[in-house]
């Protein structure tokens, strides 16, 4: 005999919901145990409310890590190495220039680079002997 049409849907509905309550439970366990504890009362059961950290026990609300920020911004040579300021890099392939019949050679010494936040992932903002000042990607260049 097939059940009623209604009792078979509420029951479908019930155990969809419990499918749906615990993948969600596990998920914010997860995430608690990440987190720092509070500053203030050292509950562990700290929370992430878009960037503030809250502590659903003494209610204390603060700002995550500011070291997140600046990780993003590193900017890394061809093999890896953390670019800087001031640094001296080498061109690590042929690069041509736009309206230059000659390109940029590999090996050539590139000083007193700076970061950037170019167009189209050019990062560098330097002047290459000969050609003058240009932006180039630090995928191309390797720290000296
Ligand atoms: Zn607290």
């Amino acid at each position: 005999m097939r059940p009623h049409p209604c009792t078979a849907t509420r029951r479908h509905r019930l155990a969809a919901v419990n499918q749906d309550t615990w993948p969600v439970m596990a998920i914010l366990s997860t995430v608690t145990n990440s987190l720092p504890p509070c500053p203030e009362c050292s509950s562990e059961y700290t929370y992430e409310l878009g960037a503030l950290l809250v502590c659903p026990e003494c209610a204390h609300e603060w700002e995550t890590a500011p070291g997140d920020e600046a990780s993003q911004s590193v900017v890394k040579d061809a093999v890896g190495n953390v670019l800087a300021d001031g640094d001296t890099v080498i061109v690590t392939k042929n690069l041509k220039v736009k309206g230059n019949p000659t390109p940029i050679k590999v090996g050539t010494k590139v000083r007193n680079i700076r970061l950037v936040d170019g167009i189209d992932g050019h990062d560098i903002d330097c002047k290459v002997d000969g050609f003058g000042s240009m932006q180039l990607k630090s995928s191309v260049v390797k720290k000296v």
